[in-house]
């Protein structure tokens, strides 16, 4: 299941967000964390109603669909503006399921207060130094977000969990050999469990700031990944052609599955068609 708990709020407007522009407020949210996880497990069965009539889909599969086992805490806007994030994710646990929270890791106090951490923390490391992190994560309430986003790369070795740093590369902006040494140096310090190097892709409002020539090719992130890993005493552990994506890393480990002790509710339902929600006026 992938879901946002801030679904249209982020303190960055990176260039390459195909979900930008976000609201040009930003207010921190608060919701019920159970309720927001029964909603979003409502919400995550709506869609998948259709499958349930598709004579392809294997019945036993889409009933085992309908309990998600693993929650995405990504999709749009910045999750570390929930302030029950701590306590969703514990949810989450105990209802056995894992968790994997992307962050843009410009707001390291909250990082650091999580009594509970995600059983996978990815954070964006799209820039390596400070003047591309302003042309291409462009800040838009704190000038100091940089200094902010160092103190989350100084914070990781201290985390308890799985961590995840995830480059996304655009060609000509941030894949120089200069920009590689950067980003190892970085990702030296944070010393995460897998340096995910991910091509951009030209699509929704991205393609406002960034054009097709900025989208790199499977073998140019293969060459990035070359490059980086012994960089990081690391190998290139896995790659996927189609999503232009490898994975550097020195083994690949099993994620711990938190043992349930909170089921969903029977009666927990669906959510209701789109068409069948009310507007607001
Ligand atoms: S941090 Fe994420 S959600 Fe926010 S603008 Fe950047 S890519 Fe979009």
């Amino acid at each position: 299941m992938q879901m946002s708990p801030v679904v249209d709020q982020c303190n960055l407007a990176c260039t390459y967000c195909w979900r930008e522009p976000h609201m040009d407020t930003l207010e921190l949210t608060d919701q019920d964390p159970l309720d927001l996880l029964y909603e979003s497990v409502r919400a995550q069965r709506r869609l998948l109603s259709g499958f349930g009539g598709n004579p392809k889909v294997p019945r036993e599969k889409w009933l085992d669909a309908q309990n998600p086992k693993h929650v995405a805490i990504s999709l749009n806007g910045e999750p570390t503006l929930y302030t029950r994030l701590s306590e969703y994710m514990d949810l989450c646990h105990k209802h056995g399921m894992t968790t994997m929270l992307v962050t843009n890791g410009t707001l390291p106090k909250v990082i650091e207060k999580l009594d509970t951490l995600p059983t996978q923390l990815y954070v964006s490391v799209d820039a390596p130094n400070k003047q591309v992190f302003d042309e291409v994560c462009r800040p838009k309430y704190n000038h100091g977000a940089w200094e902010q986003f160092e103190k989350t790369i100084d914070l990781l070795p201290s985390l308890d969990t799985r961590i995840v740093c995830r480059h996304t590369l655009m060609k000509g902006i941030n894949m120089s050999d200069e920009h590689i040494a950067q980003f190892a140096a970085l990702d030296n310090r944070a010393d995460p469990d897998f340096i995910e190097n991910k091509g951009y892709v030209f699509v929704g409002h991205s393609r406002e700031n960034l054009s097709m020539e900025n989208m790199p090719s499977h073998d140019d992130i293969m060459d990035f990944s070359n490059k980086i890993a012994p960089l990081t005493d690391r190998k290139v552990l896995s790659d996927s052609r189609p999503s232009r994506v490898a994975l550097v890393g020195r083994n690949i480990t099993p994620i711990p599955i938190p043992e349930p002790t909170m089921f969903f509710p029977e009666d927990l339902g669906i959510a209701p068609s789109v068409k069948h929600l009310p507007i607001a006026s």
